[in-house]
């Protein structure tokens, strides 16, 4: 089978890391790989936040997922989560606790034992161990080096145009280099789906502001989640935060102020729990989350000859996206956890 899969972020290598082998995989990108939202991402892979419970078991089957991608790059080290106190704390705890997911409820003095750097640590602080995060630009590649390694190929710098129709079926794509024809096309393109399948697909406007530090010495090892914003420091000692705290909840605030003033302010709050950061923020970088319009992931055929997945938290749900639109494309074989993602 000749399949097109349109976008090669973290969802399209992905995809094309699951299907190539056992068919013929051609992926198109109008820039170079992984330089769309995924490059722009905090990269916290995880299931603690969620919308419904069917999104919970999608993104706590993402997080098994990546591990049977056996591929290097995510680092497991788990979320300290400080955002919510009280009552709220508990009501998060036991509804996780309900949920079968890896919770617990830390001490100061134990978080201080496994993170002491961390200053102002409340007295509970939340812990998910089995959370990670990853750089979702070197794991897009390494997808796609895999998926190569099996015969699949990368245009990158072509633009797909409009999908080619051939009565109600889609028979391949018009790009800048001309038609190509497929089996299947489907349709990763991000913010750019909707533009692509207008029937299927409506996107929100979610743009978001990502700052880093110049490289620290190792500070934290974990992805922290506090009430002045989410943080996690990268293997190259850079600390990470998005400028507006709850970066991943579905509040969709546009951005007003300049982003190196928004950048002080968050830099500030930063310093806050990691006092020994040397110098100032050092880059600030503006993305936008492909967001659906009702905040959840569309994974799904949209009529013969074209599929599409397009989804907010994708770094967190490219493994089991990938490895469940495969057993469909290929086996025939939709798994019911895809049931309520399908185009609405
Ligand atoms: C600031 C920010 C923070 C985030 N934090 C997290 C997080 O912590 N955890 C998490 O799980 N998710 C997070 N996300 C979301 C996550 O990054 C995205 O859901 C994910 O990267 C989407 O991947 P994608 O492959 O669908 O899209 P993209 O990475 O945008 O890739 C789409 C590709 O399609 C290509 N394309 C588009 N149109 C066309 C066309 N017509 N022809 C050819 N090519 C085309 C683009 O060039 C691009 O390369 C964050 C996003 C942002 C912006």
């Amino acid at each position: 089978m000749k399949i097109i899969i349109v976008g090669a972020g973290i969802i399209g290598a992905a995809l094309a890391d699951a299907l190539a082998g056992d068919s013929d995989v051609t992926i198109i990108d109008a820039g170079p790989a992984g330089q769309g939202a995924t490059a722009a991402s905090f990269g916290w892979i995880n299931a603690s936040f969620f919308l419904t419970k069917a999104h919970f078991e999608l993104r706590a089957a993402g997080i098994e997922a990546y591990r049977r991608l056996n591929l290097p790059g995510p680092d497991w080290s788990g979320t300290l989560c400080w955002d919510v106190d009280g009552a709220e704390l508990d009501q998060c705890f036991s509804d996780l606790k309900g949920l079968d997911y890896p919770v617990q409820v830390l001490t100061r003095s134990e978080v201080q034992k496994r993170e002491p750097a961390l200053h102002n640590v409340p007295d509970r602080v939340l812990h998910f161990p089995s959370e990670g995060a990853v750089d979702g630009e070197r794991f897009t590649q390494s997808l796609l080096n895999r998926a190569f390694a099996k015969g699949a190929k990368l245009w990158a710098g072509c633009q797909v145009h409009r999908l080619l129709r051939d009565g109600a079926r889609v028979s391949g794509v018009e790009t800048t280099f001309g038609r190509v024809e497929a089996d299947l096309v489907i349709v990763a393109a991000g913010t750019a789906t909707a533009a692509l399948l207008p029937e299927a697909v409506r996107m929100q406007h979610r743009p978001g502001l990502i700052l880093r530090t110049r490289p620290q010495p190792r500070l934290i090892n974990r992805v922290m989640v506090s009430p002045k914003g989410e943080f996690r420091q990268l293997q190259t000692g850079e600390v990470m935060m998005p400028l507006v705290a709850g970066h991943q909840s579905t509040e969709a605030a546009p951005i007003a102020a300049r982003p190196d003033l928004l950048a002080d302010v968050a830099f500030a709050n930063l310093k806050h729990y990691l006092p020994q950061i040397t110098g100032n923020w050092a880059q600030v970088a503006a993305g936008n989350r492909p967001v659906p319009q009702d905040d959840l992931p569309i994974i799904g055929p949209v009529c013969d000859g074209a599929y599409v997945a397009v989804m907010h938290s994708g770094v967190t749900l490219a493994a089991i996206t990938g490895q469940l639109v495969a057993q469909e494309v290929l086996g025939g074989q939709m798994d019911p956890m895809l049931a309520p993602f399908r185009v609405r």
